[in-house]
């Protein structure tokens, strides 16, 4: 998503014009390898370091930035230019946790290959329905590097308690390193439990039912909206594959009058929440389907008729 990384850009005060998109002409949520490289060499030539930003479930369409075997090739590229592949995983990385069955299998091949990124980000705030604020950050190397970041270690504080990169660095016996050192806060909560609570009372198998559920929902509103005479899917495609669905739908209003005010026509229901955006320099709406309560059958049915109701009862000024 080049929007996100251009508002981390600014904020390291890099500046945004050091953010290259490369994604494919007609689907731009799509790494494009064959724009990627160019971009590396060119950056080996001027001794610029390189992140290779990877959207693994995209804000706004929900897509994924490779398919299946890209990331080996992007990994053989990084190596070769001494990049970063950094992962935005946020919501996406969860397709990895879904059944391996046939109706997952474009959606696991989306996300096949993560293991080869240097390091991703994902959120337990979102899928996994435990409070906000929590987010992981997995990276491929030894605590050893985060403790050697300066910005993580406290090195002058006296009071607080030595840093264990003082005496056997990476070797603690439990390999577990107090948090004081290997993040930003020297105070928080206990906020990794939620998720250990919600893995440990899920299990494997609950935790697949759940992401199902989510999906299944998505791929039938797609597929209502779709078939809509009033909505139009998005991205536009000639065929729908429902296979291409994980939880967002983007879509728009096919009257243009009714499209400028339909998120707050539909938030006005007060049956359903959607947020707005813009697709292609138009405004869209896009529904996320982010909760275990998911029924699929019901919520569809009760979806379709708030999206049905507000189509139905728009009357032109
Ligand atoms: C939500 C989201 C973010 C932002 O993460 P927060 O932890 O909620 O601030 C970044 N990237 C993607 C793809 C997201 O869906």
């Amino acid at each position: 998503t080049p929007f996100l990384a251009a508002q981390a850009a600014k904020i390291l005060g890099l500046g945004e014009e050091c953010v290259l998109d490369v994604g494919q002409d007609d689907k731009p949520w799509r790494i494009d390898l064959d724009k990627l490289e160019p971009a590396l060499k060119e950056a080996e030539k001027n001794s610029t370091a390189c992140i290779i930003a990877i959207s693994s479930g995209e804000v706004n369409t929900g897509r994924f930035a490779t398919a299946i075997f890209d990331m080996p090739k992007i990994r053989s590229l990084a190596d070769r230019y001494k990049a970063w592949i950094h992962v935005d995983g946020a919501f996406g990385i969860f397709a990895r946790a879904l059944p391996k069955t046939d109706q997952f299998l474009s959606l696991r091949a989306c996300v096949a290959g993560m293991e080869l990124a240097d390091s991703i980000c994902v959120d337990g705030h979102k899928l996994l329905n435990v409070v906000s604020f929590l987010s992981f950050f997995l990276y491929m190397f030894s605590t050893f590097y985060l403790l050697a970041v300066l910005i993580c270690v406290n090195p002058g504080a006296a009071y607080l308690a030595p840093p264990p990169s003082s005496s056997a660095a990476g070797s603690q016996e439990d390999g577990i390193f107090g948090p004081l050192n290997i993040g930003l806060e020297n105070s928080r909560r206990f906020r990794a439990l939620p998720v250990y609570a919600v893995l440990k009372s899920e299990g494997r198998e609950g935790m697949e039912a759940m992401f199902s559920r989510m999906v299944f929902l998505a791929r039938k509103l797609a597929s209502f909206i779709h078939n809509s005479e009033h909505y139009e899917l998005l991205p536009e495609t000639e065929n729908h594959v429902e296979e291409d669905i994980f939880m967002i739908v983007l879509f728009r209003a096919r009257n243009e009058a009714l499209n400028n005010v339909l998120v707050d026509r539909i938030n006005q229901t007060g049956k359903m929440f959607v947020s707005g955006t813009q697709w292609q320099g138009r405004k869209a709406v896009r529904i996320a389907v982010s909760t275990w309560r998911v029924e699929v059958e019901r919520d569809a049915k009760y979806v379709e008729g708030v999206l049905r109701e507000v189509a139905e009862s728009f009357v032109e000024a």
